[in-house]
C-alpha cells in the first residue's frame, strides 16, 4: 500500500491543489493545510509547516533529514541512498499517513495530532514485520517517536498493557 502511494507521489500524480491547479479543476491551488503556499506534492509530505511538525517528532534521522525539493522524488531518492529497509518503511507510512491527514482536514474530519500520527505509524510497521517474523530492532521500533511509551518485548515473551480507574462517589 505504502509502496504505490509512494509511486504516486514520486510520479507527481496525488490530487493535490497545484496539480488539480494544472488541470483547472480549481483555481485555488494554496495548500489547504497552512494556506502559506502552493500545494505540491512536495510541500504537502515534506515541506509544509504541518508536515513538518511530523517528522519533528519522529527519530533522528527523520529530524536530521533536510532533502531540498523541488519534486518529492528528490527527497525519496536522497533517502534510499542513507536509510535501511526500516526506516524507510517507517518512512512511507508516515508520508501516506500525513496525506490520509491532509484529506480528513479537508472533509471536516479530525486533524490528527504529530504524536498520535508517529506512532501509529511506527505500530503498523512494527506489527507488519512481526508478521512476516521479521525481526525488528527495539531502538528501530521506538526511536522514532520521543513520546513512544510502547516497548517491543523480549522474544519468547508477552506483554500486557493495561489501565486502571476508579469510581468514586462521594
Ligand atoms: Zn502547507
Amino acid at each position: 500500500m505504502e509502496k504505490h502511494f509512494l509511486w504516486r507521489a514520486c510520479h507527481e500524480i496525488l490530487p493535490t491543489k497545484a496539480n488539480l491547479g494544472a488541470k483547472k479543476v480549481t483555481e485555488d491551488s494554496y495548500c489547504p493545510v497552512c494556506e502559506r503556499a502552493e500545494e505540491t506534492i512536495y510541500h504537502a509530505l515534506w515541506e509544509c509547516p504541518a508536515a513538518r511538525d511530523v517528522w519533528s517528532v519522529g527519530c533522528i534521522k527523520f529530524q536530521k533529514s533536510h532533502f531540498e525539493g523541488p519534486s518529492f522524488l528528490q527527497v525519496v531518492e536522497g533517502m534510499l541512498k542513507s536509510w535501511d529497509q526500516m526506516e524507510f518503511a517507517q518512512f512511507a507510512n508516515i508520508a501516506r499517513r500525513i496525506w490520509l491527514r491532509r484529506n480528513e482536514l479537508i472533509h471536516g474530519g479530525v486533524f490528527l495530532n504529530p504524536n498520535l500520527l508517529i506512532q501509529q505509524a511506527i505500530r503498523a510497521v512494527t506489527l507488519f514485520h512481526l508478521v512476516r517474523n521479521e525481526v525488528v530492532p527495539q531502538e528501530v521500533a521506538c526511536e522514532a517517536s520521543n513520546h513512544c511509551n510502547w516497548k517491543n518485548p523480549p522474544i519468547g515473551w508477552f506483554k500486557a498493557n493495561w489501565d486502571a480507574g476508579v469510581n468514586q462517589r462521594f
